[in-house]
């Protein structure tokens, strides 16, 4: 039996994250992943050929750009090889009618792409922007906290530059949002597939803010993607943990968290392991999951039916290859190549997307896509000359046949998706594909316990499971009704993609907990850990 201060249940990069400030708060750490390596849904593998290094999951490190962590350098993940990359352009839109809309660094260079369609529209963008810097505070310091009150919300809202229109954004949906503001059908396309890009569907209420944060995001950061893959992430963080003392243990699946006179105490793994925490357990084991491991009669009837309640998100269908050649878009200037490119013909072929979504139906008539060439700009990712290519819809995971008929359909899906995607960059054919490999939403869930029913941002992000609501009312604190027991990731507030922010604010109330802070940790002010 081995004894830790903090042991960590899961190395996604959210709870590598939370230890990384543990260990650099004097804590004796320990995080414990139960695959082959660590990341979950932030690693990079070789999935096609020796050589093309693909990201299965994440591959744009964007939302993390605004965490403090990332702002102001607090884990210095430089020291350790992190170095990300500002691709230009952003992305670029083709459209099957052969226009195309390219997002620039240069906002100027956007913007003309956009009054090319309709100089309005150009204008719509700059205000859109200009609006966003005037909300952007109250959003991401609600993100980077713990979440408060509903009306608490509204209060700081209502308070801001933007005041009553900054609420009445919230409240709308985001497919409103851009009706109101574009008039072009190609440009109300451009800006609801990029509003879109972290699966939230934009005709619920509450999107609205979805509109503005991803774009302004994307023209600020670019598609910002690690130098190596998205594995860079993880291994930076762990390679800080040990530096500061602590272990990172790698197939070690938990099977049972001990929970002694209401306190959880230890954690046992498959192999038979046991590992004592003196001070607390740290979760990122999914919240559908977590009650079979700290069994049901720990946990109070209130937080159970909540868990009993929750949803997933919209889910992907992903196919990697191995190409000879980089794709070569539809863009003003003529054909080119760029590391992110999207597809939505427009905000009918959203709206038609979604309807299948919700009944269980896979329609590949005009698909929704996301495409990342990541070795047009990263040569670390495949061999000279050579390039990965990721191929991302958004098709469901429960289909009338149960789930696992995707084992029968998903190569034949993944063909089909290809044709559709062939006609927006004409060298895209068969001949350049060296080889590839497919997901299914069910395979992105045996891939990671933790894309639950395929959901890769833990589950839905609807007003019922967001904020002071996520992941059950009342628990929303990261701290959970078991003692000494914490719940990070994306299950957490403000939930999926790439933040690190669940981490962050997870430490933080732990740190608290525990006698130390953030402050304590980044300074290195070590305290008496026990
Ligand atoms: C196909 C796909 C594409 C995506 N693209 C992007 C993108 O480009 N940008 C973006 O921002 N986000 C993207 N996301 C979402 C984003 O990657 C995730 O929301 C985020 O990485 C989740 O991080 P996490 O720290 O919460 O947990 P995860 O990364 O899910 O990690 C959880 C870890 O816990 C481990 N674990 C679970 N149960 C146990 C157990 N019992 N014992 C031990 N270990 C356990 C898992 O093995 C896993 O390693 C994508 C997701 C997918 C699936």
């Amino acid at each position: 039996m081995s004894r830790y201060d903090i042991v960590f249940a899961g190395a996604g990069h959210n709870n590598l994250v939370a230890a990384a400030y543990a260990a650099r708060a004097g804590f004796r750490v320990l995080v414990l992943e139960g695959a082959s390596r660590i990341g979950g849904d932030t690693t990079s593998e070789e999935l096609t050929l020796p050589g093309f290094l693909h990201d299965p999951c994440a591959t744009a490190h964007n939302l993390i750009q605004s965490n403090p962590l990332m702002r102001n350098n607090e884990l210095e993940l430089d020291r350790h090889g992190l170095k990300y990359l500002y691709p230009d352009p952003v992305f670029t839109m083709p459209f099957l009618d052969g226009s195309s809309i390219t997002m620039w660094r240069d906002v100027e260079r956007t913007c003309a792409e956009l009054a090319r369609f309709s100089p309005a529209d150009a204008l719509a963008y700059r205000q859109l922007l200009a609006d966003w810097d005037l909300m952007a505070k109250v959003i991401n310091d609600e993100r980077a906290s713990a979440p408060i009150p509903p009306v608490e919300v509204i209060a700081r809202t209502m308070a801001s530059p933007l005041g009553e229109k900054m609420q009445s954004i919230r409240d709308a949906s985001a497919i409103d949002i851009v009706k109101e503001r574009f008039r072009d059908d190609h440009v109300r396309a451009f800006f609801a597939w990029i509003a879109f890009m972290t699966l939230h569907p934009l005709d619920e209420p509450e999107s609205g803010i979805m509109a503005f944060s991803l774009a302004a995001g994307r023209q600020r950061f670019s598609w910002i993607l690690p130098e190596g893959g998205s594995i860079r992430l993880p291994l930076a963080l762990a390679r800080d943990i040990e530096e500061h003392g602590g272990t990172v243990l790698t197939s070690k699946r938990i099977t049972r968290i001990a929970v002694e006179g209401g306190r959880a105490t230890a954690v046992k793994t498959e192999d038979g392991s046991t590992y004592e925490a003196d001070r607390a357990i740290v979760s990122t084991i999914h919240v559908k999951h977590l009650a079979g491991i700290v069994g049901e009669q720990n946990l109070p009837a209130d937080y159970l039916a909540g868990v009993a309640r929750w949803q997933p998100n919209l889910t992907m269908f992903v196919t990697h290859y191995a190409l000879s050649e980089a794709p070569r878009f539809r863009m003003a200037d003529g054909l080119g190549a760029s590391v992110t490119m999207g597809a939505l013909e427009s905000l009918d072929a959203y709206t038609a997307m979604l309807s299948a979504f919700r009944a269980g139906r896979i329609d590949l008539e005009e698909p929704v896509f996301l495409a990342l060439t990541p070795s047009v700009i990263d040569a670390t990712r495949a061999p000279a000359g050579k390039h990965t290519f990721k191929v991302v819809s958004f098709l469901p995971y429960e289909l009338k046949q149960g789930p696992e008929h995707w084992d029968t359909i998903k190569q034949d899906v993944s063909n089909e998706l290809f044709e559709r995607l062939s006609p927006l960059a004409p060298n895209l054919s068969r001949s350049i594909v060296m080889a590839e490999h497919v997901d299914s939403p069910l395979d992105l869930e045996r891939r990671n316990s933790a894309n639950w029913r395929g959901s890769c941002h833990g589950g839905a992000n609807s007003p019922e499971q967001s904020g002071f609501f996520r992941p059950v009312e009342g628990w929303s604190s990261y701290r959970t009704p078991i003692e000494g027991l914490y719940q990070t990731g994306a299950c957490t507030h403000p939930g999926g993609s790439v933040s690190g922010l669940p981490g962050r604010n997870c430490a933080e109330v732990f740190l608290r907990d525990l006698g130390s802070s953030l402050d304590e940790a980044v300074s290195g002010t070590r305290i008496a850990a026990s």
